[in-house]
């Protein structure tokens, strides 16, 4: 039987927003001293804009936007619907075959006769084609032609206006540790975690790579549970192994209310510190 004052701790969480999936993870939040967040939609807006663009010799810029335009059209991805409302082109689906998303590095897509490609380094890199460091601020996001660079698109995203208090919050509850994992490069997640003071952060993670690094992180923390908060683009598997798997809820795709256990409606990081709060709570009355 499930003791009374649980139908009252969820019943609270749901007021703020806070869907508990079972009263077992009341507990688990009750007992969690790690958590760690995944970047993008999550601590951040993942509302990107295009900041600049950079075409590569032999390229206008006209060509770099028509290959992006094509290359994101199908993506679902934030950084692939702004750089989508950036170009403003008229895309021709007639002419796209073979679109292919791949995981924490971008797209492919095929139009007539041409390959494009847009994404990361890495991707790039799976594809013969080697990208010089670049010192520019931001997401950076390549446009190949046919194996050749044609250029890339710098975009920028924001910091939830909640996300530093929040974390502070949860520091004040007794949580040891925040970690953050992001697939997008290590420059740019080294900021976010600077600004929001997290005690560690790794960058330029693909979704396997999350995997790991959860598992090391849940393996080591033998006085707690460990939580992880994603948006569920490419981090699905992990809302799944976590003690609890916090999920954005407005924002978040299908995959991650499904994996989920617990879910923001409100996709608001302050939440999660109002969640462990109410978990504690309920947990005094209990005993
Ligand atoms: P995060 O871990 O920060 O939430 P993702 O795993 O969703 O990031 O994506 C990681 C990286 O993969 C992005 O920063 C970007 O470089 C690349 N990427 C993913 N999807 C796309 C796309 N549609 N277009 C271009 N690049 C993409
Ligand atoms: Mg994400």
């Amino acid at each position: 039987s499930i003791p009374i004052s649980y139908f009252g701790g969820i019943g609270r969480a749901s007021k703020e927003g806070v869907l508990i999936k079972g009263g077992n993870y009341l507990d688990v939040l009750y007992q969690s001293n790690v958590f760690v967040f995944d970047k993008t939609g999550t601590l951040t807006q993942g509302e990107f804009k295009v900041i600049k663009t950079v075409s590569a010799t032999g390229f206008t810029k006209t060509e770099l936007l028509v290959a992006a335009a094509a290359g994101e059209h199908y993506s679902n991805h934030p950084i692939g619907k702004a750089i989508t409302a950036y170009a403003q082109q008229d895309v021709d689906e007639t002419r796209l075959k073979n679109y292919a998303e791949i995981p924490g590095k971008g797209t492919q897509v095929q139009v007539d006769d041409q390959m494009i490609l847009a994404g990361n380094r890495n991707l790039l890199r799976d594809h013969q084609i080697e990208i010089a460091d670049s010192d520019e601020e931001g997401t950076l996001v390549y446009i190949a032609i046919n194996g050749k660079l044609a250029g890339y698109l710098v975009l920028g995203d924001q910091i939830k206006d909640n996300a530093l208090s929040a974390l502070q919050g949860l520091k004040r509850l007794g949580v040891k540790k925040t970690v953050m994992l992001s697939g997008d490069n290590a420059g740019v997640a080294n900021q976010v975690g600077k600004k929001l003071m997290l005690d560690e952060v790794i960058g330029d993670c693909l979704p396997q790579d999350k995997v790991a690094a959860f598992e090391k992180i849940k393996v080591e923390n033998k006085d707690g549970k460990t939580i992880f908060v994603g948006d569920g683009m490419n981090d699905a598997p992990v809302l799944a192994m976590a003690d609890a798997g916090i999920a954005m809820g407005a924002l978040g795709s299908d995959a991650a209310i499904e994996a989920a256990d617990i879910i923001l409606m409100k996709d608001d990081p302050m939440d999660i510190t109002k969640a462990v709060d109410i978990a504690k709570y309920t947990r005094r009355i209990m005993i």
